[in-house]
């Protein structure tokens, strides 16, 4: 048998790392995504290493030997987190991804794969007009919405570090670019999540004290969702078979952009009762649209033979709202 791969997930506690747990070893997934017995797979979490700390960082390496790194780990918050805090989202990210990529390369860690955001890319406001979609070569035609520019610049400077590492060392490290991503195990804050946990915290709560469920905002931004599990599964993938220091979006089709009001709808009808009344006044609704091509996804995964669906929205929201609603009590509300 060949030497197995060690692959050590940082964030493995996170909504991402989570998911990728669950597609590894649920007998309910198909083969190709399945943990292989070759592969030996570290989920770590914040309170094994602070990854902002490179001593706890190579701490942690010296540990586990990884071959393969996903690396998830990283503040994350939603639009009103990130916009009061753009300094610490600035700094530990930056601090956790040099760490995180430092010590890949001095413990010759062979393949890294990093996740990036949409955010990363240039705001519609002032940019060309053929902006859109947006595809992997424009993440640095301009800058980033300016309220969440800490987190956008930090991410965008992994796909940096990437280029520098293949160009000094021929390092092969490279990153993923998913648009917003929800599923069980989310972050159900209500002030600091982002928007469908937000969304279904509101309307469980709302369903059980007997109120009205008031979503913020317009509800007219449009987004493209992806599920975690779905995310998951194209992680796994590129571990094996991607082999490329340019970034790769993941990303549901441009005819899957669906606005806030419509995910709100389809929150209450996944909680089956309550109904929603908007309230406008309240919250800001960030970036209009930014929507991504997933031509290259396609394109790379078709080439290499791997069949893979993405799970339709409802199902993959009904299936998330069902996990919160029976761990409401350990979720992270
Ligand atoms: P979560 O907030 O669910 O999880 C974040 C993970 O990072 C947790 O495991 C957390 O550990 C870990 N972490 C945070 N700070 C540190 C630290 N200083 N040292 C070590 N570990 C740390 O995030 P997601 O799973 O949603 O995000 C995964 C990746 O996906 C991130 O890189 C994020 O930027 C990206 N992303 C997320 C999107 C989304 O919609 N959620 C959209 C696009 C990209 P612990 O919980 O133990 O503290």
């Amino acid at each position: 048998m060949s030497t197995p791969k060690v692959i050590l997930v940082t964030g493995g506690s996170g909504l991402v790392g989570q998911a990728m747990r669950h597609v590894l070893f649920d007998e309910k997934t198909e083969l190709a995504f399945r943990a292989q017995p070759d592969e030996v797979w570290h989920f770590m979490a914040s309170k094994e290493a602070d990854l902002r700390s490179p001593e706890e960082t190579e701490k942690l390496f010296e540990k586990y030997k990884p071959t393969h790194v996903v690396h998830l780990a990283a503040l994350v918050g939603g639009l009103f987190k990130n916009m009061s805090h753009n300094l610490s989202f600035l700094r530990d990210n930056i601090l956790i991804n040099d760490n995180v990529l430092n010590t890949s390369h001095k413990t010759n860690v062979q393949k890294v794969i990093s996740c990036l955001s949409t955010c990363v890319f240039p705001d519609g406001a002032g940019a060309p007009p053929d902006l859109y979609p947006l595809t992997e070569a424009k993440i640095h035609l301009g800058p980033p919405h300016s309220s969440n520019f800490g987190y956008s610049h930090a991410k965008r400077l992994v796909d940096v570090q990437n280029r520098a590492y293949k160009e000094q060392y021929g390092r092969n490290y490279t990153s993923a670019i998913p648009t917003n991503i929800f599923g069980p195990h989310d972050n159900y804050d209500l002030r600091d999540s982002h928007v469908i946990p937000g969304l279904m915290h509101k309307c469980y709560l709302a369903e059980k004290n007997g109120t009205v469920f008031q979503p913020a905002g317009s509800g007219r931004p449009l987004r493209q969702f992806i599920y975690s599990h779905d995310l998951a599964k194209v992680f796994i993938w590129m571990l094996r078979h991607y082999d490329d220091v340019e970034p790769l979006i993941v990303s549901v089709s441009e005819e899957q952009e669906v606005s806030i009001e419509y995910v709100v709808n389809k929150v209450v009808a996944a909680f089956q009762k309550n109904r929603a009344a908007r309230n406008e006044a309240a919250g800001s609704d960030g970036q209009f649209r930014k929507p991504t091509s997933n031509a290259k996804l396609r394109a790379v995964l078709e080439k290499s033979g791997v069949n893979f669906e993405f799970t339709p929205f409802e199902q993959a929201l009904q299936e998330s709202v069902d996990w919160f609603v029976e761990n409401y009590e350990t979720a992270r509300t």
